[in-house]
């Protein structure tokens, strides 16, 4: 499996969070409930904007058809994810619904140094790991338009047995009560419209920062433009 071990790391957090980190603006956080649309957003965006570059997570979950190895995870064991937090190999990494989900530290880490805008797609458990560790995270929320529409949307995936289906309702009633943590809320009513707000987001970060001269400051010297709670739909 191609995750590199970490660079610079001093001490692991328990959660395998990063501790010394390097400073990026440009790393944007995905997140929102299960079902509501986060991973055929990526891949609109993977297909449509190359200049992004997108982490795959490592999991212990099992490949659904059609998924592939090192395309939308790493697949590992239990005893391989074990190694990935021991090594401190994970910049984050979170239990969802029976599996564990880490981000790949070094991957990310050598985009962001060579000023490639990234993205992570995670849990919100995952999101306030990757705050506390680079502050100047963007964090950005994706909504479904309702309640409703998400129970649709992932009974309607017809990949979970219902007990899986049950415990990611349960997470996704409590990711949404956290939507207030998110500088940015983004309503899933269009992929499309999604991708497009996303890059704008994305893009007006890298222009602040070009114009701020700030690519090496550090984070507490840097200005938040972004009002606390923006909802595009
Ligand atoms: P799924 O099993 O449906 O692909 O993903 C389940 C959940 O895990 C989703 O909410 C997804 O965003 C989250 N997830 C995927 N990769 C990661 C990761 O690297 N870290 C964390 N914390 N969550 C992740």
């Amino acid at each position: 499996m191609p995750i590199s071990d970490p660079r610079g790391r001093r001490e692991p957090s328990p959660s395998g969070a990063a501790v010394a980190t390097p400073v990026h603006s440009r790393l944007t956080v995905l997140s929102g409930p299960s079902g509501v649309g986060k991973s055929t957003v990526i891949a609109e965006l993977g297909r449509t904007c190359p200049e992004i570059w997108i982490s795959v997570s490592v999991t212990t979950r099992r490949p659904r058809p059609g998924e592939v190895d090192g395309r939308e995870y790493h697949f590992v064991d239990d005893t391989e994810f074990d190694r990935l937090i021991a090594s401190g190999a994970l910049l984050e990494w979170a239990r969802f619904a029976g599996n564990r989900y880490g981000t790949p530290r070094a991957p990310l880490y050598e985009r962001l140094e060579a000023g490639v805008s990234c993205l992570l797609e995670i849990d919100l458990a995952g999101a306030r790991q990757v705050k506390r560790a680079v502050p100047d995270a963007r964090l950005v929320f994706l909504a479904p338009p309702s309640w409703d529409e998400l129970v649709r949307r992932l009974s309607g995936r017809g990949t979970e047995p219902a007990e899986v289906l049950e415990r990611r309702l349960a997470v996704a009633r409590e990711e949404l009560a956290a939507a207030d943590e998110f500088e940015v809320t983004l309503v899933n009513t269009s992929v499309k419209d999604v991708c497009r707000q996303l890059v704008a987001l994305m893009q007006q970060c890298d222009l602040r920062k070009a114009e701020c001269g700030r690519d090496s400051g550090p984070p507490s010297r840097r200005r938040h433009h972004q009002p606390a709670d923006r909802r595009a739909s």
